[in-house]
């Protein structure tokens, strides 16, 4: 079990399966398998609390996009303020997609910025 799931979950699962951790394999009946093999596909869970803002890997909030050009991340209510990253209002499943908005939104407020300095419009 501790090689196919997290060891500290693994330590837990066969209780959340009504059988005896400590039960040899070979004493595992086809019935024991069914009920492992269904609390895999199917275990609720109750969220009943959220980990300290310090552990946080993403916030939510921020400067409202309806408020921001997206061809350029200018602020459409102060000119010459660009927006990038997780200022603004939008977050993303872990997976590299919040590293992504960061990275092409940065990219593209700093360019945005440049050009409008470089056309002396900021
Ligand atoms: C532990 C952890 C794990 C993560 N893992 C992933 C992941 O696997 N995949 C993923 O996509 N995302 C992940 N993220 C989220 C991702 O790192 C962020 O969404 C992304 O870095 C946001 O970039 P940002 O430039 O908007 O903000 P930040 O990276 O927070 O950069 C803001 C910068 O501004 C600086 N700053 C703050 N105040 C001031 C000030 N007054 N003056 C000057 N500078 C200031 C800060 O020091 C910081 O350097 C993770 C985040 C954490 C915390």
């Amino acid at each position: 079990m501790q090689s196919l799931l997290p060891q500290r979950f693994a330590a837990l699962f066969p209780h959340l399966c009504g059988l005896d951790g400590a039960l040899p394999c070979s004493q595992v009946t086809g019935k024991m398998r069914s009920a492992i093999a269904d609390r895999l596909q199917s275990l609720p869970l109750t969220v009943i609390g959220t980990r300290p803002i310090d552990e946080a890997i993403v916030t939510r909030g921020g400067v409202d996009i309806k408020d921001v050009s997206p061809g350029t991340m200018e602020s459409k209510k102060t000119a010459g303020l660009y927006f990038a990253g997780e200022i603004i209002d939008v977050d993303a499943h872990t997976g590299g997609y919040n590293l992504q908005i960061a990275w092409s939104t940065g990219a593209l407020a700093g360019k945005s910025a440049a050009s409008a300095k470089k056309e002396g419009n900021a």
